[in-house]
């Protein structure tokens, strides 16, 4: 008999390689099997009507969706995780297992924007309130509190202009009220920022972006303790929500890479925003993870890593030579997702529905994902879209 592995904390690399895989439960296959099934037969009436099987029907789960939710739960310090089709419906279940109508919900105001829709339709038609706060405000968001409000909703760094959140500050004056709180955690996954660690109770992450890490899958996970997991797992449960267990492996066999692709993805990204920090073109960039970035204190003291978002603001050109350099690119594609082996780049603007902040950058706003490709082509991209901008000004 193999000795099993020991309950220690490995390094993240490390567990990503070997969390939610059980081999012997499986004649020694290093993966768990693809396991499709809605009906799961019971071996007795007594094991029937006392659900006492490890799965009682597909849509509930099966080894293949429980290997990839018991990895995520031990990466998140998490109770439970739960999976959904994507990260915006793991947004959506969360918000619906932690809210009810007449409570008030506060949420970022740089959040991911179909966020936003959530909070604007389907919360606000099910009498919910919700208002938007500053991504800075720090342990100020007290004074926004009313006397219904159950919950804040935190995204760090905030999606397109990157702010970083003081989330410690905004977690003690929720537990002083004894408010729940949620995070959307897709930028640094569990391995670069703990959410739970830091006292936040539910950690959210689109997996379509770096859990895949090869833009060919949609998922969420829903990371949870205590009695607000089992809220969320009820909420999910009633709700129907499922997973194939296509998908689940998926996402397992990009967790195997997570970490190194993580990596690549940092020292990439920050090599590139160097450079583009200093072409003349170029007014700012947004990564927290450079010196002089406006979050990066933050970042340095509470995430361990970075991944290869970040935004620029170029110095103002008009639009047809803006759209010039985006048409001049060859290596960057444009596509609205991130996360993916594949560098991507999108012009954005959130001048129209931020309402909490304004958004004013004072010239043309993009945003880059950095992929797996070598720095210098894609600086060498970049370089050809400027010198296309600069002939069409
Ligand atoms: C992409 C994204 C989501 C939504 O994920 P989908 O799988 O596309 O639904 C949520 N939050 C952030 C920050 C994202 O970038």
């Amino acid at each position: 008999m193999k000795p099993s592995v020991p309950e220690i904390t490995y390094a993240p690399a490390t567990e990503v390689v070997r969390l939610g895989r059980d081999p012997f439960r499986f004649d020694g296959f290093v993966n768990p099997p693809v396991v499709r099934g809605s009906t799961v037969l019971s071996p007795s009436y007594d094991a029937l009507v006392n659900h006492s099987g490890r799965y009682s029907y597909g849509r509930r789960g099966n080894p293949t969706t429980e290997a990839l939710e018991t990895a995520i739960s031990a990466l998140e310090g998490a109770d439970g995780t739960l999976l959904t089709p994507s990260g915006l419906s793991a947004i959506s279940v969360a918000l619906l297992g932690v809210l009810k109508a007449g409570d008030h919900l506060l949420m970022v105001d740089t959040a991911y924007n179909p966020t936003r829709r959530i909070c604007d339709g389907v919360l606000r038609r099910g009498g919910i309130e919700v208002s938007y706060y500053d991504p800075l405000i720090g342990a100020g968001i007290e004074s926004l509190l009313r006397p219904n409000t159950r919950a804040i909703f935190l995204e760090s760094p905030g999606s397109q202009s990157m702010e970083v959140q003081d989330v410690p500050a905004i977690v003690a004056v929720a537990k002083a009220h004894g408010l729940v709180t949620l995070i959307d955690n897709t930028w640094a996954t569990p391995l670069y920022l703990k959410p739970l660690a830091l006292g936040v109770d539910v950690s959210i992450m689109a997996g379509t972006k770096y859990l895949s890490g090869h833009a060919d899958l949609n998922i969420g996970t829903i990371a949870a303790r205590g009695a607000v997991f089992k809220q969320i797992l009820s909420a999910h449960g009633d709700l129907g929500i499922c997973v194939s267990p296509d998908d689940a492996a998926l996402g397992s066999r990009g967790l195997r890479t997570m970490a190194v692709r993580l990596e690549r993805h940092w020292r990439s990204g920050l090599e590139v925003a160097r450079w583009l920090a200093a072409r003349p073109e170029v007014a700012r960039v947004l990564h927290p993870a450079l010196e002089g970035d406006a979050g990066h204190a933050l970042w340095k003291r509470d995430f361990t890593g970075a991944c290869g978002l970040f935004s620029a603001i170029l110095k103002p050109v008009p639009e047809p030579a803006f759209a010039a350099f985006f048409d001049a690119l060859a290596l960057f594609g444009m596509g609205y997702s991130w996360g993916g082996f594949e560098s991507l780049i999108i012009p954005f603007d959130c001048s129209s529905y931020r309402t909490a902040t304004t958004w004013a950058p004072g010239g043309p706003a993009m945003r880059l994902h950095i992929g797996l490709e070598e720095p210098a082509d894609l600086q060498a991209d970049l370089a050809r879209g400027f010198a296309a901008m600069a002939a069409a000004a």
